[in-house]
C-alpha cells in the first residue's frame, strides 16, 4: 500500500518504533500522568524538531517575536542532502534536557510542541505509490526509561489525538510537512535548491514576523496580486498568515500557482531591480574616483 523504502528512509536505524503500522482506529495500550514513576523522564533527553506551529504557539506563549524566539530556544540542523534549514529544541546547557523543564513538569503544557503532544505515538507522512497524496500513518515508539506502556489503559489514535490536542497543530502542519517530504523525496541527484528557495523556507517556516513585512514589501506587491483587505487580514491573523505563507512556498518551490500574480510583473520587477542596481553601481564608482582624487590630493599636499 505504501513505498516502503520510504517508511524505512525516515525510520533511524537502531529505532524504538515498534514496525506495527497504526490506523486512527487502532487501539493501542499505554497511559501517561503525574503520578508515574517515570514521570518527565522523556523530557531529559529529548531530540525535538519544531515545526512551524510549534514556533508560534511557543514565541507567543513567551512572549518573544519569531527571530528572538529562534536565537534562543532553537537549534538549527540541516533536514536533508540540500541543507533544508531545521530547527531543534534547544537543551538546558551542558544536558540533554528540554530546556521548558522545571521541577513541576513542563513550563509550556499548554502550548508544547507536537511532538511531545504525539509521544509515545509517532506519527508519518507517507506518499502513495505512483500518487501524489500523502497518508498519515502511526506507530509506537517504545522506549526503556517510559513506563507508560505498563498502564492499563487503552485507547484508540483518534481518541489519543483528541486528548491531546494534536489535530489543530497536524491541520496547521500538515502544509508543511508535505512540502517538506516532497522535497526530501527528490533526493540528492535533482538539481539543489538556490540559495534564496531556501532562505524563503526558512522565513516560511520559522519567521512569520518578517514574513508579514516581506507580504507588505514593494516587490511583492508588485508581483502578487492581493486585496488591501486580504493583507490586512494576514496580518492580523498569524495562522492565517502561516498557511498564506505555505501557499507562497509551494508557488515558488513548486510552481503551484494558488496567489494571482500581475501580468508579465516579474519581467517588470526585474527591470526595475537592475535599475536600481545601475544607480548603484554608478554611485559606487563615483564615490571611488571621489576617493582616489582625494587621495591624490592629499600626496601632493
Ligand atoms: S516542551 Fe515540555 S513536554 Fe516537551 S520536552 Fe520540553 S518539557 Fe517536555
Ligand atoms: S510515561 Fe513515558 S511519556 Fe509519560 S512521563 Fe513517563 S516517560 Fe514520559
Amino acid at each position: 500500500m505504501f513505498d516502503e523504502n520510504e517508511i524505512k528512509r525516515n525510520i533511524p536505524v537502531e529505532s524504538p518504533v515498534q514496525p506495527r503500522e497504526l490506523g486512527l482506529e487502532s487501539e493501542f495500550q499505554f497511559s501517561c500522568h503525574k503520578g508515574i514513576a517515570c514521570f518527565n523522564a522523556c523530557c531529559k533527553n529529548i531530540d525535538i524538531t519544531l515545526t512551524p506551529y510549534d514556533i508560534i504557539r511557543l514565541k507567543n506563549r513567551l512572549g518573544l517575536d519569531s527571530r528572538e524566539f529562534v536565537a534562543r530556544y532553537t537549534m538549527p540542523f540541516a533536514m536533508d542532502y540540500h541543507n533544508m534549514p531545521g530547527l531543534k529544541m534547544v537543551t538546558k546547557s551542558g544536558t540533554t534536557e528540554c530546556i521548558h523543564l522545571s521541577e513541576d513538569g513542563c513550563g509550556v503544557y499548554d502550548d508544547r510542541p507536537a511532538a511531545c503532544r504525539y509521544y509515545a505515538l509517532g506519527s508519518m507522512g507517507v506518499r502513495k505509490k505512483e500518487s501524489s497524496s500523502v497518508d498519515d500513518i502511526y506507530f509506537m515508539v517504545k522506549e526503556e526509561h517510559c513506563l507508560g506502556h505498563f498502564e492499563p489503559r487503552k485507547q484508540t489514535v483518534a481518541q489519543y489525538r483528541h486528548e491531546q490536542g494534536i489535530e489543530k497543530y497536524d491541520e496547521m502542519n500538515r502544509e508543511w510537512r508535505d512540502i517538506v517530504l516532497k522535497k526530501r523525496s527528490s533526493g540528492p541527484t535533482v538539481g539543489a535548491p538556490s540559495r534564496r528557495s531556501l532562505q524563503l523556507f526558512d522565513m516560511c517556516s520559522y519567521d512569520m514576523d518578517s514574513f508579514a513585512e516581506f507580504i507588505q514589501s514593494k516587490g511583492f506587491r508588485s508581483i502578487f496580486s492581493i486585496a488591501d483587505e486580504e493583507t490586512r487580514e494576514l496580518m492580523d491573523d498569524e495562522e492565517k498568515r502561516l498557511l498564506f505563507a505555505m501557499r507562497f512556498l509551494k508557488q515558488v518551490l513548486f510552481g503551484e500557482k494558488t496567489i494571482p500574480m500581475y501580468e508579465n510583473a516579474r519581467g517588470q520587477r526585474i527591470v526595475e531591480r537592475k535599475e536600481v542596481w545601475s544607480r548603484r553601481e554608478e554611485k559606487a564608482a563615483r564615490q571611488w574616483r571621489e576617493q582616489q582624487e582625494k587621495s591624490k590630493f592629499d600626496e601632493d599636499e
